[in-house]
């Protein structure tokens, strides 16, 4: 696990205040709101103060960008909704500050955005070329430079740049991936919904040295994990 080096981290500032529905305020009564949900940790608060949810989100939608719901992006996918962003990342950092992790299903970028404010490195995989340039763009924007797309199936995992001290599925397989739990470093978490469509058990694996140990921190929904590249 690495201390966190703050200077690899990024930041985002300029061009993203916004304003109206989309302004500090109405961002921060999100926060609060998932603090009063029980996300304690400082740091992930802090994150989402920093992230303009509206950057990764239509348009047409942005009026919406700071309900705690989740929201279409396109190709029968959503952004995950802001409490679940917030616990999953949370429960990554609850060893330690990972050095490097990987996200499974980049969608619109905006967990790998709230993660680039907490690690130093963010590797991301997404299966549907499409959304791969958006959520790239929606990153630079937000001026994050510490993470990593790959247009690719999720279920291989990312190995070149493997092993993780972080894994994190934001779309549901039906169990965890075995290449997934090669490619995480021993000491490192995986947070992940397994289950079938329409309902999972959020899991937190941590590989010791012994072997494998989960538990259940949630009931959540998640899109399901889907084989092959789109
Ligand atoms: N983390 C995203 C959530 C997007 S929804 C966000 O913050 O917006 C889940 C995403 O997982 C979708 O974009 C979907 O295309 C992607 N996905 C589903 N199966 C996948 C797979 N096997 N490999 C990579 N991505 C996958």
């Amino acid at each position: 696990m690495a201390s966190g080096d703050k200077s690899m981290i990024g930041r985002a500032r300029g061009g993203s205040e916004g304003v109206g529905m989309t302004s500090r305020r109405t961002r921060e009564r999100l926060v609060e709101a998932i603090a009063a949900q029980g996300v304690n940790d400082a740091r992930v608060l802090d994150a989402l103060r920093e992230v303009p949810r509206h950057l990764f989100i239509d348009e047409a939608l942005q009026s919406r960008a700071y309900d705690n719901t989740p929201l279409p992006i396109g190709h029968g996918q959503t952004i995950s909704q802001p409490w679940v962003v917030a616990r999953m990342s949370e429960l990554l950092l609850e060893p330690g500050v990972p050095e490097r992790v990987l996200e499974i299903g980049t969608g619109s970028g905006y967990q790998a955005a709230i993660l680039a404010h907490l690690v130093p490195q963010v590797y991301t995989v997404e299966r549907i070329g499409a959304l791969v340039p958006q959520a790239r763009q929606r990153l630079r924007q937000a001026r994050l430079y510490n993470v990593h797309i790959r247009h690719g199936d999720g279920y291989q995992g990312w190995p070149e740049y493997s092993p993780y001290d972080g894994i994190i599925l934001t779309a549901a397989p039906h169990s965890i991936p075995e290449p997934l739990l090669d490619q995480l470093a021993v000491g490192g978490r995986m947070v992940a919904p397994i289950g079938g469509a329409g309902y999972q058990e959020l899991l937190v694996i941590d590989k010791t040295a012994e072997g494998i140990e989960q538990h259940r921190a949630a009931g959540v929904t998640f899109v399901p994990m889907v084989h092959g590249r789109g």
